[in-house]
């Protein structure tokens, strides 16, 4: 573990183009074309981050915008809502003419001059994954909120500068520069997927196979040793985590990963993380990091798991509808229930393999999975579920792919491990797909993933299985793989209406599973 709680003031405003940065675009002439950004905080309690942006003019007319939506959040945000004070301006500071042309985009007369530079204030006030928020000591920003980009343009290179009161820090998954405090992206995606921390704040790190994986709190006085052991346990569950990724896919793609957690000591109405290819954000109640040796393992273990699964389940292993992100409009797929609920499932699985979780733990989250997808009101495909996550629909649960994916990533990994004698599992079906689908530079698709199960299970077998659990609406046959596995599966039915769902405690190796509605899914698998 190493302690790095200096604290840095960072006044850089670097307009030169970086160099030795490449360009995934043909023209040679954009070969040193980037945009060039500097953040400022001047006055926390104003709740604006100023942000400006220097780019190159495109001819008469330059078209700017903001994103639509965060990856990861299925849900269109239009972050141009929370910009006021915009203005434009040319070669020599000259103010430059400029109109919306939609919701996401400001058309900019630029006749006459090589660059364009645009600043705006971007009202932070929002506690949120995908948000922006500024307090007197301390802020946090997405990337898709406050980085405007020339229109169509997601290629180039970025620079990130940063004018913060002083005494503040930065902690972001953005790579660092050659100058201190300046960080750079070789794209815009690179650029928009890395949550960043500003002001006061706890980080430390832990080294697993030669990456640092690093840990910023805020408020830091929840990380205060002598009178907590959080610290040394979020340290040290992150390592372990580390270590069996790494192991299930080879490698840590990443040069180091940074975990940023805001801790909120007011009502907060939920808690939960957002994912990026080398960081993510988590949002909790400072509760949690009081009393750490429950909170931990009852939730914080779990969260950690699932976002840290995610820097390789959708952020690399990504549904080819996302590939790439399309910052711009909604981006649907069916295979929401891999990125999500695959990813809750190896969540359980990590936990469990690093030992921080007991087998009786993963057997509860697995009783979880079914009493809360079949206490449903209406039974929805995990496909179509995906695709309406988007318009968060009215008469089922917008997210019941989490669970409902799950609870398929077991099935189907019971079932590679029965039809190959324990020596393949879901494991290799996922390491193929970062293997040869994410480091080929490509997204998946659904047949792409029933063709690496089928291989194992049986082509037709893993068809009918789609047909009928995945694209279909049918009862899932809990009865019939999880007795491959060893485990039983009883379900019993009380007839007690306006009674809810009864949960009966864990024997051994074997779950049961209490309904109150007669001919329920689960009844009839059962
Ligand atoms: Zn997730």
């Amino acid at each position: 573990m190493l302690n790095a709680r200096g604290r840095l003031s960072m006044k850089y405003w670097q307009l030169a183009a970086v160099a030795g940065l490449t360009v995934g675009c043909a023209a040679v002439g954009w070969a040193q074309e980037s945009v060039s950004y500097l953040v400022r905080v001047e006055d926390p309690t104003s709740k604006l981050i100023h942000v400006e942006a220097e780019l190159a003019a495109e001819g008469d007319t330059t078209y700017v915008s903001l994103p639509a939506w965060t990856p990861g959040h299925y849900e269109l945000e239009n972050y141009a809502r929370f910009v006021r004070e915009f203005r434009a301006s040319g070669d020599g500071g000259s103010e430059l003419r400029w109109d919306k042309l939609d919701a996401d985009t400001w058309r900019i007369v630029s006749e006459g001059t090589t660059k364009v530079r645009v600043t705006f204030g971007f009202l932070a006030d929002t506690l949120n994954l995908s948000g922006s928020l500024l307090k007197e000591d301390f802020g946090f920003f997405n990337g898709t909120n406050i980085f405007v980009y020339p229109e169509g343009r997601y290629d180039l290179p970025a620079r990130v500068s940063f004018d913060l009161p002083e005494g503040w820090g930065v902690a972001t998954g953005l790579s660092d520069s050659e100058e201190p405090g300046v960080f750079v992206a070789s794209d815009y995606h690179e650029l928009v997927d890395n949550p960043t921390f500003v002001g006061h704040f706890d980080i430390d790190s832990v080294l697993v196979d030669s990456v640092w994986v690093r840990l910023a709190v805020y408020p830091a006085e929840y990380l205060d040793d002598s009178r907590t052991p959080a610290r040394a346990m979020a340290l040290e569950a992150l390592a372990q985590m580390a270590r069996v990724l790494h192991d299930l896919f080879g490698e840590p793609p990443y040069d180091r990963y940074t975990v940023l957690i805001y801790l909120e000591e007011g009502q907060i109405s939920f808690a939960g993380g957002l994912e990026h290819a080398d960081s993510h954000l988590d949002i909790v109640p400072a509760i949690t990091f009081q009393n750490p040796r429950f909170t931990f393992r009852q939730f914080l273990y779990r969260l950690l798991a699932h976002e840290y699964y995610h820097a390789w389940n959708v952020k690399r292993i990504r549904p080819v509808e996302m590939w790439p992100y399309d910052y711009e409009r909604r981006q649907y797929t069916p295979l929401l229930w891999v990125s999500e609920g695959i990813t809750d499932y190896y969540a359980h699985v990590v936990l469990t393999r690093a030992a921080i979780w007991g087998e009786g733990e993963f057997l509860n989250a697995v009783r979880d999975w079914i009493i809360q997808t079949e206490a449903l009101p209406a039974r929805e495909a995990v496909e179509d579920a995906s695709i309406n996550t988007w318009i968060d629909p009215t008469f089922v649960d917008r997210y019941m792919y989490y669970d409902a994916g799950a609870l398929l990533g077991l099935l189907l990994d019971i079932q590679i491990r029965h039809a190959t004698e324990n020596r393949r599992s879901l494991d290799d079906v996922m390491a193929k797909l970062y293997h040869e689908h994410y480091l080929e530079g490509r997204g998946f698709t659904t047949n792409d993933f029933l063709a690496y199960v089928g291989a194992y299970v049986g082509l037709d077998v893993a068809e009918q299985f789609y047909r009928d659990h995945i694209d279909g609406r049918r009862p899932y046959p809990y009865q019939q793989v999880l007795t491959l596995a060893g485990l039983s599966f009883e379900t019993d039915t009380i007839i007690e209406p306006f009674f809810g769902v009864q949960v009966a405690s864990t024997r051994d190796r074997r779950m049961l599973v209490r309904q109150v509605v007669p001919g329920s899914a689960a009844a009839a698998a059962g």
